[in-house]
Formats: C-alpha cells, structure tokens, sequence
C-alpha cells in the first residue's frame, strides 16, 4: 500500500482560497458544509490526478483530524462533496495516544507507519515543516498557493522510489 499522509490547511487550500472565498463570504454556512466550503476543488483536483497515478491512498495527518475522528464518513462526505475520488484510509494518532507528542507531526507520522509495518512507500503533503527524520518524504507546499501539479509530480516520485 502507498500512503499519502495528508495536510488539509495550505495544501487542500491556500490563503487567498480561503480569505477571497468562504472568509470573504462571512463564512455564512454550518457544519460540515462549513467544512467543504474550506477545501478548494482545484487541489482536490490534484490530488485526484496524483492517487490515480500512484494508486495510493489518503491518511489525514491534518488537525482536521480531531473534529472528525470520531465521524470518518463524514470526512469522506466532505471530501467527496469537493470532487475527491480517492481513498481515505486513516488518519494519524491523536491525542494521548502520542505520550507528550501532541501536535508533532513527524512524531505522529512515525507512530502511525511502526503501526502499519507493511507500508513502505509514502510521502507527505504539508506546508509545514516539522518532520525531522521523514524530511526525505516531505513534498513541502506553499500556503499561499497550495497544493500544485509539479508538487503532485514530486510526490508521485517520491512513491514510486524514483526521487532524486
Ligand atoms: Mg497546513
């Protein structure tokens, strides 16, 4: 199996995404619609291009995560409602669960793959950088752009062990 660990806020999305749409709007919707309105179709779009290409599947690492831990389908039903085709797997330990690691994504990342030992080939999309030792796998995006097609390349590479 071929993961993508999946960051939501600047990849999913971009600043001006969000600040020219839903903020622009005054948000104005609830719930898990609310939730869609935040993702934006064009990186949904590649994401799409970049899972059909590699046949891999999504683990949201995202703090997205916490609102839908306990509502997976409902995460998939956002997704899904901004053209997402893919699959959505998992998503990375929350909570508790990471002993004094709370909110390190790396960490989270390494606790989730020990696991799941059958899991070799996986990248990770984030605009963050907090990733340590998995910097090799880190397909880093910019927040103000968002998730884009020579990224998605770079991350296709990556899971087919061609990187550089
Ligand atoms: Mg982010």
């Amino acid at each position: 199996m071929k993961v993508i660990f999946l960051d939501i806020d600047g990849v999913m999305n971009s600043g001006p995404y969000v600040w020219g749409g839903p903020v622009a709007r005054g948000h104005g919707l609830h719930g898990d619609e609310a939730w869609a309105d935040l993702i934006d179709p064009a990186a949904v779009a590649i994401l799409n291009q970049l899972c059909e290409a590699t046949n891999a599947v999504v683990v949201l690492s995202s703090s997205w995560r916490e609102p839908f831990a306990r509502r997976k389908a409902a995460f998939r039903g956002v997704m899904a409602s901004r053209g997402f085709r893919g699959i959505i797997f998992d998503h990375t330990p929350l909570g508790q669960e990471c002993e004094g690691h709370t909110g390190q994504r790396g960490f989270e990342v390494a606790l989730w793959l020990r696991r799941n030992p059958d899991v070799h080939d996986f990248v990770i999309l984030d605009d963050s950088d907090g990733f340590d030792g998995l910097r090799d796998r880190l397909v880093r995006t910019n927040p103000a752009e968002g998730l884009t097609y020579a990224e998605a390349e770079r991350a296709a590479a990556i899971l087919r062990n061609e990187a550089p």
